[in-house]
C-alpha cells in the first residue's frame, strides 16, 4: 500500500499513469490509491515529480 501526501500534490497524474495495476485513480485532480490492486511495487513512488508518494506496511 501506499501513502500519498495530497496536501502537496500538484495533480500532474504521473502516479496515475505510470502504476501498472491502475490502482491510482485522479478524483477531483487528486490521486487516490486502492489498496486492493496495489502490489507495492514502487513504481508511483519513483514517478512522482515531488516525490510525495512513500511505501507504507
Ligand atoms: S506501488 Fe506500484 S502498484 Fe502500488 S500504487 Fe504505486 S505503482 Fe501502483
Ligand atoms: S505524481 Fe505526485 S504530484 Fe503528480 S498527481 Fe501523483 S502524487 Fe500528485
Amino acid at each position: 500500500m501506499v501513502k500519498i501526501n495530497t496536501q502537496k500534490c500538484i495533480g500532474c497524474g504521473s502516479c496515475c499513469q505510470c502504476c501498472p495495476c491502475q490502482a491510482i485513480t485522479m478524483v477531483n485532480n487528486k490521486p487516490k490509491a486502492d489498496a486492493k490492486k496495489c502490489i507495492g511495487c514502487g513504481s508511483c513512488c519513483q514517478c512522482c515529480p515531488l516525490k510525495l508518494i512513500k511505501l507504507s506496511v
